[in-house]
Formats: structure tokens, C-alpha cells, sequence
């Protein structure tokens, strides 16, 4: 490819244990790649700026650049404080200038939003959810964290939506179990994120028999999210990734107690005879981080050209 054919993208996945830098084009495709452990905020920011440069020197500049960072950070655009990352308990980076650090030294649009807003948006531009322009992506892992897409552009408000910290029913077989959430306990992330798998049954889903309750109890409490999605936000499609949702046998799961939470309330095609394309894995794996800063950064630039 002749880099004076292309248009080049740069975009930044900063999560709170590694930073994953690339460079792409608008379609989609990575061209360059750096990933480092996130450290404190000026060595790690160096090292992003560093990695662009040479990007730039060896290819062509970046019309734009995207940002997809770990939270609470503020979005809003008439803040003094838009692009910052809010209160942290991440040492050295609450109150830390993401955008402006990053942006500011190449004068170029960017885009900044939450990590689960761009994988929404990386999903909706070239994954699993292409055509869904109203969709939510929820990721499952460590923590339970959403992004929520309605008309194509993420939804903000007073801050961002913090899906993971709604809470559900409690399961008739986890009456007891207190959660793990600091905030809340026993909120959705409290309950039913990877480490509340491991605290309550002492291992992770994947090394538990198929007929254990735990199973049955995951399924139940994501299921509730999805059904408080659908009479909320109504999307058109939820597509769920993250560490615990790598066991495929939890989809299918998810879909038959969402529909028993759902009472038949909402006639759709979508939540019945189709709902095996409603609630749908990833399409971009591994790569809806990075891919969701690419696409933030793609995004930026159609709106600076109208
Ligand atoms: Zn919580």
C-alpha cells in the first residue's frame, strides 16, 4: 500500500493495566500496533506519543485520533475538565489530562470516549452489531461495564451509563451471598463478575460441571440486565463479550431466561423466534478495544467534515 493513498487514524485503548496504541485506516484495518503496561501518567502518555510519532514519521500524519479510556472520565464538552479522567482509585491519575496530553501535540480532531462506549461504536461500525444503530455492548470480566449506543452516537447524560451497578432480583439459589462490589455489594458487577463467580463457588466458571448452579445463577443475573436493557434503552441488539462471556455455553442461557424475565411484554420477532441474533458475542474479539479508539478517531473526523 502507498502510504500517500491512505488515510491514517491513530488510536489509543488506555485500560488501567496496559495501553494498546495503533494506527488504522477507515475501514477498520490496524496498521501499526504498540501495547505497554500502563504505569503513571507521564511516562505511559510518553510512551503513546512516542509510538504515534514514529507512526507519522514512517507513514503519513493522523487526520484524526481516538481515545477509548478506563473510567469515570468526563464527557462532557462544556466541562473545563472534558477529557480528564474523574476520581480514581489508580494511583496518579485521578484528575489526568488523557485528551488533552494525547491530542493536543497533533492538533488534529479527536474523539474521546469511555472503553465500552468505543467497543459499542467498534461493534456497530464493523462488528457484530453493523446496522444496529441503537445497541448496547456489555462486557463481562473482572467487571461488569456497558456501552450504549443510541441513533449510532454513545449515550452520555450527567456522566456516562454505568450498567454493571444496576441492581437485579436476587437468584432464588444466592440468597446469601453478599457480593463484591466496594460501592454496592450485591449490585450486578457484585454479583455476577468474574470475581463474584470465584468468591462465591471458589472457582471460575469454566472449571465448574455444566449442571452446577452457578451456571445457572450467571445466566439468570444477565439475563436481568438484558431485560431492564431492552425496557430502557430498547436496543436493537445487545452484544455481550468479556472474559466470562468466552464461555459460549452462556449465551444461549442468557437468551432463554430473557425471555422468561421479559413475560412476553414486548412482541418482537427480535426477543422470540430471532433471538439468537439479538443477543450476540462480539465480532471483533480481542480487538473491539482498540478497534473502538479507531473508530472514535473515524468518527471525529466525519463530524469535522461534516
Ligand atoms: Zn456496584
Amino acid at each position: 500500500m502507498n502510504s500517500a493513498d491512505i488515510r491514517l487514524f491513530g488510536a489509543i485503548e488506555a485500560g488501567g493495566t496496559k495501553f494498546v496504541c495503533a494506527v488504522g485506516d477507515a475501514e477498520g484495518r490496524l496498521l501499526r500496533e504498540h501495547r505497554f503496561a500502563t504505569t503513571e501518567p507521564k511516562a505511559t502518555i510518553a510512551e503513546a506519543l512516542a509510538f504515534l510519532r514514529g507512526a507519522e514519521a514512517e507513514l503519513c500524519r493522523i487526520a484524526a485520533l481516538g481515545i477509548a479510556s478506563f473510567g469515570p472520565v468526563e464527557l462532557d464538552r462544556r466541562s473545563p475538565r472534558y477529557g480528564r479522567i474523574l476520581r480514581t482509585p489508580k494511583p496518579g491519575w485521578s484528575d489526568a489530562d488523557l485528551l488533552g496530553a494525547l491530542a493536543e501535540p497533533f492538533g488534529c480532531p479527536a474523539g474521546f470516549d469511555t472503553d465500552v462506549n468505543a467497543a459499542a461504536s467498534a461493534e456497530y461500525r464493523w462488528g457484530a452489531a453493523a446496522g444496529a444503530d441503537s445497541m448496547v455492548y456489555v462486557t463481562v470480566g473482572t467487571g461488569i461495564g456497558g456501552g450504549v449506543l443510541v441513533n449510532g452516537e454513545p449515550l452520555h447524560g450527567l456522566l456516562h451509563p454505568e450498567i454493571g451497578h444496576s441492581y437485579p432480583r436476587r437468584h432464588p439459589f444466592d440468597r446469601d451471598f453478599v457480593g463484591v462490589c466496594p460501592f454496592h455489594g450485591d449490585c450486578l458487577e457484585g454479583l455476577a463478575c468474574g470475581p463474584a463467580i470465584a468468591a462465591r463457588s471458589g472457582a471460575s466458571l469454566d472449571q465448574l460441571p455444566h449442571g452446577h448452579p452457578q451456571w445457572d445463577i450467571e445466566a439468570d443475573y444477565l439475563a436481568q440486565l438484558c431485560a431492564n436493557l431492552v425496557v430502557t434503552v430498547s436496543p436493537r441488539r445487545i452484544v455481550m463479550g468479556g472474559g466470562v462471556m468466552s464461555q459460549q455455553r452462556l449465551l444461549p442461557m442468557i437468551r432463554d431466561r430473557l425471555q422468561v424475565w421479559l413475560r412476553g411484554y414486548i412482541d418482537r420477532p427480535e426477543l422470540s423466534t430471532n433471538i439468537h441474533e439479538y443477543i450476540v458475542a462480539p465480532g471483533l474479539g480481542a480487538k473491539s478495544g482498540v478497534l473502538g479508539a479507531l473508530s472514535l478517531a473515524v468518527r471525529a473526523a466525519e463530524r469535522t467534515s461534516g
